[in-house]
């Protein structure tokens, strides 16, 4: 098992699937949703039409189109509103739904942007936390070999990934 922070832009990164912070229309958008699209090619929202959905907190899975990456996870976060609104689960619910989907691909390196914490405005630190914890109890329990990069694209969460992890 490895994990690891990096900084850079998720479209570039040649790994087995990368994860998409999308929303539940699967539309594309803005931040890194509307980057994987323009990088991937049409094909990406060819498939996400045909899914049609995805509820917060769940994950589906596309071609990754041009991309480097084989695959894209399409996984829903939370909008952050005041913490009360079952945003800290449903934040971990994307993370590890979408570590299984990759799981059951048999899809063993994986990269995830910092979800929601651009547009959705989910707390960095605690967004972090949420991310790391969850992605290693998947990790533990039981025991799998996968390969998960944190690509974080500004440097506040490329600082709060570093801190944590060289922490634990
Ligand atoms: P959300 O709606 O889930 O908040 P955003 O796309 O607005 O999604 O932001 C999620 C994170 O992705 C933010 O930390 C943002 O800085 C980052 N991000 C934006 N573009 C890219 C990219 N090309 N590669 C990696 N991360 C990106």
């Amino acid at each position: 098992m490895a994990i690891e922070v990096t900084q850079g832009d998720i479209t570039q990164i040649p790994v087995d699937a990368i994860v998409n912070a999308a929303n539940e229309g699967l539309k594309g958008g803005g931040g890194v949703d509307g980057a994987i699209h323009r990088a991937g090619g049409p094909d990406i929202m060819k498939e996400c039409r045909q899914i049609g959905h995805c509820p917060t907190g769940e994950a589906v899975i596309t071609t990754a189109g041009e991309l480097p990456a084989k695959k894209v996870i399409h996984t829903v976060g939370p909008v952050w509103n005041d913490g009360n609104k079952n945003e800290e689960e449903l934040l971990a619910n994307a993370y590890r739904n979408s570590m299984k989907v990759a799981d059951e691909n048999g899809l063993m390196s994986i990269s995830f942007p910092n979800i929601s914490t651009g547009i959705y405005g989910f707390p960095k630190e605690k967004a972090a936390q949420i991310a790391i914890e969850t992605v290693k109890g998947f990790l533990n329990n039981p025991r799998r070999d996968f390969d998960v990069k944190f690509v974080c694209f500004d440097n506040e969460n490329l600082e709060i990934y570093q801190k944590i992890l060289n922490e634990k």
